[in-house]
């Protein structure tokens, strides 16, 4: 059986979300017959509403309920938990089967009970009924039979007409907290004696979204293999799963886990995996735009949010871009190379980001970023480096076209800055190299000191290079190292 199944909280105290969970004790001071009989759980998906749907059946229909609620251990408990009780109905309103179970809602819910107290009836995604199916529960909510009780959930509330939440006792799940995500998955993790290290888990809670389901659901997907789970594989499964790429692709635009470097892989990746960039682009808007929103409202106006509004500035401005680019993920990857290059409110985050390099692409042999690139000649200081980013009104990065020696000379400059993120020691070394020849698919590159030649050798540089040329040119090119006279 799957984590998440098994590790569902079965009584009061073991839900996660402490709002519900105050809501849920809070009933425990009435008698069963003066319970409300329908309850209306609104929420986003993965929030615990079927968790929570069937611990009030369980109030209603536990043998040995004690003054903190339901067993979860007797007969009855133990069916619910398992899905078998007779007298617990749940139908989801999106599915075929259910619009003809809530059809046949009004023909059974005049019989009594199999073998509980109460007959619960659970209605999933109940804002897909039909206006007609709506009507017909109506009639069921204002006059119910005293054994039925109802559970009505949804992700959409206000679809759902005021009728019929006026008649039911409303509680709302929220997104979970950091906190409540930690304290679902530690028992997960206790109970399966998983070895995970603290900053994995973050990263499971981060991308999870606020969802309890994609939280533990993800736990099981990494827990497989052997040993402790740290925080790599966690990218590394991450960046092949699809459903958490968008929360995953933001958490390295801003904030503590920004870098530049995973979010060019990530969108490689992406990419690579056949991902439809146009979508891609929509999604992580309109998650930024969420969040964005989401920080305004709480009035939490850090240099993040101007960072995020920032983003969203130029990531709208790549969308428009799209249309005219010949490589799909251009405007994308410009947009996300500039928004660390311009200065930004908070240098903070900026160092750290650019001076790491995708695993993939980080030379083995790589000096430390801290080591001057070039002896032989003045470098300009990095942040009066050129924007990457060609301005909207001139897409000539886009349509360079055909690769030459002449263009490439023309655009070295452009060359190394784009380099740069990948790995500011390479991006300092060609700064005193030059392109040599542009011929059948070779790019010759011209160092003039032994251990340039050898920097710039190194198989996994010779990729980068070939990479970035690619994204500016979108010619596929081979690399050749010269050791040239000066
Ligand atoms: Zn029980």
């Amino acid at each position: 059986m799957s984590f998440y199944r098994t590790y569902r909280p079965q009584i009061i105290d073991e839900i996660d979300n402490a709002n519900v969970r105050a809501q849920l004790l809070a009933l425990l001071s009435k008698d069963r017959k003066d319970l409300p009989h329908a309850y209306f759980f609104a929420g986003p998906k993965g929030t615990g509403k079927t968790t929570a749907a069937r611990v009030i059946a369980k109030l209603f229909n536990c043998e040995k309920s004690t003054k903190t609620g339901p067993c979860g251990k007797c007969e009855q408990c133990e069916s619910i938990a398992a899905g078998t009780s007779l007298d617990v109905i749940e139908m989801d309103a999106a599915s075929n089967r259910g619009i003809d179970e809530i059809r046949q809602l009004r023909e059974r819910i005049g019989l009594s009970p199999v073998s509980s107290a109460y007959t619960i009836y659970i209605i999933d995604e109940v804002h897909m009924l039909t206006t007609e199916a709506f009507n017909a529960l109506l009639k069921t909510l204002e006059e119910p039979p005293s054994h039925a009780i109802f559970v009505l959930a949804t992700t959409d509330a206000h679809k759902v007409p005021p009728t019929i939440t006026s008649r039911c006792m409303v509680i709302k799940f929220a997104k979970a907290s950091k906190e409540e995500l930690l304290h679902a998955l530690q028992r997960v993790v206790k109970s399966e004696k998983i070895s995970i290290s603290d900053e994995a888990l973050q990263r499971i809670i981060e991308v999870a979204d606020g969802a309890f389901r994609d939280a533990v659901k993800f736990l099981e997907q990494v827990s497989f293999g052997k040993g402790k789970i740290e925080i790599a594989h966690i990218d590394s499964v991450l960046s092949l799963s699809t459903s958490h790429n968008v929360a995953l692709f933001v958490s390295f635009l801003y904030g503590k886990g920004a870098d530049v470097a995973k979010a060019l892989t990530h969108i490689h990746g992406a990419v690579s995996e056949g991902a439809d960039i146009r979508s891609f682009l929509i999604d992580v808007l309109q998650y930024l735009h969420k969040e964005l929103l989401s920080r305004v409202s709480e009035k939490n106006i850090s240099p993040d949010t101007k960072n995020i509004e920032r983003i969203i500035h130029l990531l709208t401005r790549a969308y428009s871009e799209l249309r005219y680019s010949p490589i799909p993920e251009l405007p994308l990857e410009l947009a996300v190379i500039e928004s660390f290059q311009a200065p930004a409110p908070q240098a903070g985050v900026q160092p750290a980001a650019v001076a790491s390099v995708p695993p993939a692409l980080a030379p083995k042999t790589s000096t430390p970023p801290a080591v001057p690139p070039v002896a032989a000649k003045p470098v300009p200081p990095a942040q009066h480096a050129p924007p990457v980013a060609v301005p909207a009104d001139e897409p000539e990065v886009a349509s360079l076209g055909l690769l030459t020696q002449e263009k490439l000379l023309d655009h070295w400059s452009d060359f190394i800055t784009a380099t740069k993120p990948f790995n500011h020691s390479v991006a300092g070394v060609l700064r005193s190299s030059r392109p040599k020849s542009v011929n059948g698919g070779i790019v010759t590159i011209e160092a003039f000191y032994k251990f340039h030649q050898e920097k710039l050798a190194d198989i996994h540089t010779k990729q980068v290079l070939s990479d970035v040329l690619k994204k500016l040119f979108g010619e596929k090119v081979k690399i050749e190292i010269v050791l040239g006279k000066k």
